[in-house]
C-alpha cells in the first residue's frame, strides 16, 4: 500500500497523477479462509482489520453481496457519541469514540472526524432527571459528559429556539468530544487496511447457505461457489436474521427501516449535533452546509432501504418547533436503511448455537459510532472465544433475563 502523505500528493502532481493505486485489491474467492466475514459494512470490516492488527490473523475474506459500505453504513447520519448509561454499552461505545480520535492516522485515510460535540436536549421534566442521571452514570465510567443549562445549550446552539410552544429546552446531556465522521471513508479507510494486510475484500459475493457439519462450522456457499472456513464472523445489520435461518438457528432481532434526509446547503449555522429525543429528530450540519436530518424508525418490520413518507413529515415537524429556520429549508434527499433492532436496544456479540459461527448485530439505529470499538471486540471474541468488552453482549442475557435497557431506561434510542 502506498502511503498517502503531502508528499505522496506532491509527487503525483507532478506526474499528472498517474501513480495512484487501487485503494484495495479486487480479490477473487479463494478454496480457504481461516475466518470469512460475512458483510463488508463497517462492522464487518473493522472486525477483520482488528483481526490482522492485534491478532495476526490476516488469511481472512470480507465477503459483500453488494458493494462496501453499500449498507447502514453508508446509509446513516454519523452521529458519534458515548454517553450510554449502563456500563457495559459505555465502555464498548467509549472504547469505540476513542478509537475515532487516532482513526484517520492509525488508517492512514482521512476518515473526517469532527468532535464538535454532541447534545440531547431534555425537554420534559422526565428527560432532566434522565439525564442527569446519565451525567452520574458517565461520571462513574469515565465518560467525559455534562448536564448543561438552556442558557449555555442556546450559546452553543443560536439557531435554537428554547421557548418551544410545546417542549422548552431545558437543558441538555453534552459530550464535548462526540461529533460526526465521514461515513463511507470509515469503510473504504479500513478495506484498504485490510486489503494491504493480505485479506480478500469480495464484493458481489452473496452468502446463500452456511455449511456445517457436526455441530461445526466448515465453510459458507455463495454465488460465486463455496468457500471453506475454520471460523464464520456473520456482520450483516439488517439481514441478520436472515443469515441466521440458514445456519439454522433464530435470534431476538427485527429488521425496520430507518430513514434521513438532507436539506439543500445553507451557510454554516450549527457546529454542534442536536439530538431532540422529546420530538424525536435530530440535526447536525454536513461540511458541504446540508443539515442533515434524522427521526425515527417505521413501525412495521420490512427490508425495502426505504422508508415511509410519514416519517419525514413527522420528523421535519417536531424539529420546526425547536429549529423555526428549517422551516424555510427546501429539502434535497432522503434515504433508508435496514436496521437490526433487539428488545432491550444494544447490540449482540456473541458465539452462536452453532460451533465457530459468531455473530455481530443488533446495534440497530446507533451502529456507526461503535464500528471501531465492536471490531476491537468482535476480533477479541473470535480469536480467543472470550472478550471483556463483549462479555455482557451474549446471547444467552435473552434467555437468561439480563437486558442491558438502553431504551426504555435510558431514553434514547440511537
Ligand atoms: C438512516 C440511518 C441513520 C443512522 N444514523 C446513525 C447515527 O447517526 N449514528 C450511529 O451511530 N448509527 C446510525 N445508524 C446506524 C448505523 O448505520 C448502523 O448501526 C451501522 O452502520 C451498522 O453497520 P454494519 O456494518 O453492522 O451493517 P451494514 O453497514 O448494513 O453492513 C452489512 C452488510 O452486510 C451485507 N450483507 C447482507 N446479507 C449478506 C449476504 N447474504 N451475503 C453477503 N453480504 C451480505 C449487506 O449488503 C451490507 O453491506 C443509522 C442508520 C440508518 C439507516
Amino acid at each position: 500500500m502506498k502511503k498517502y502523505s503531502v508528499f505522496a500528493v506532491a509527487r503525483e502532481a507532478m506526474r499528472h497523477h498517474t501513480g495512484w493505486t487501487r485503494a484495495w485489491r479486487d480479490a477473487q474467492p479463494k478454496k480457504r479462509y481461516d475466518v470469512i466475514i460475512i458483510g463488508a459494512g463497517g462492522h464487518g470490516l473493522a472486525t477483520a482489520y482488528y483481526l490482522g492488527k492485534n491478532f495476526g490473523i490476516t488469511n481472512v475474506a470480507i465477503l459483500e453481496k453488494g458493494w462496501l459500505g453499500g449498507g447502514n453504513t453508508g446509509r446513516n447520519t454519523t452521529i458519534i457519541r458515548s454517553n450510554y448509561l449502563q456500563d457495559p454499552s459505555a465502555a464498548i461505545y467509549e472504547k469505540s469514540r476513542s478509537l475515532y480520535e487516532t482513526m484517520s492516522q492509525d488508517l492512514n485515510y482521512n476518515v473526517m472526524f469532527s468532535p464538535r460535540g454532541v447534545i440531547m436536549l431534555a425537554q420534559t421534566e422526565h428527560e432532566v432527571r434522565g439525564y442527569k442521571r446519565t451525567a452520574h452514570a458517565n461520571a462513574l465510567q469515565g465518560v467525559t459528559t455534562e448536564f448543561i443549562g438552556p442558557e449555555k445549550v442556546k450559546s452553543l446552539v443560536p439557531i435554537i429556539n428554547i421557548d418551544g410552544p410545546r417542549y422548552p429546552v431545558l437543558g441538555g446531556l453534552w459530550q464535548a468530544r462526540g461529533g460526526t465522521a465521514r461515513h463511507d471513508a470509515v469503510a473504504w479507510g479500513y478495506a484498504r487496511a485490510c486489503s494491504d494486510m493480505g485479506m480478500d475484500v469480495i464484493q458481489r459475493c452473496e452468502v446463500t447457505g452456511i455449511r456445517q457439519m457436526g455441530g461445526r462450522v466448515t465453510g459458507v456457499s455463495t454465488n460465486r461457489g463455496d468457500i471453506d472456513c475454520d471460523k464464520l464472523g456473520m456482520v450483516v445489520a439488517g439481514h441478520s436474521g436472515h443469515l441466521a435461518d440458514m445456519a439454522g438457528f433464530r435470534l431476538p432481532i427485527e429488521s425496520v427501516a430507518l430513514q434521513a434526509l438532507v436539506s439543500e446547503p445553507i451557510k454554516p449555522c450549527m457546529d454542534v449535533v442536536v439530538m431532540a429525543n422529546t420530538v424525536h429528530g435530530y440535526m447536525s450540519q454536513s461540511d458541504k452546509g446540508e443539515m442533515v436530518i434524522g427521526g425515527g424508525t417505521d413501525g412495521y418490520n420490512n427490508y425495502t432501504q426505504r422508508g415511509s413518507f410519514h416519517h419525514i413529515e413527522e420528523t421535519v415537524r417536531a424539529l420546526i418547533e425547536t429549529f423555526p429556520m428549517v422551516s424555510r429549508l427546501k429539502m434535497l434527499r432522503q434515504w433508508g436503511g435496514i436496521v437490526d433492532v433487539t428488545g432491550d436496544r444494544s447490540p449482540i456479540l456473541s458465539k452462536t448455537p452453532v460451533d465457530g459461527i459468531f455473530v455481530n448485530c443488533g446495534w440497530g439505529t446507533g451502529g456507526f459510532k461503535a464500528i471501531p470499538g465492536s471490531g476491537w471486540a468482535m476480533a477479541e471474541l473470535i480469536a480467543k472465544g472470550q472478550s471483556p468488552l463483549t462479555d455482557a453482549f451474549g446471547l444467552n442475557r435473552f434467555a437468561e433475563g439480563r437486558f442491558i435497557d438502553e431504551s426504555v431506561a435510558a431514553g434514547v434510542a440511537h
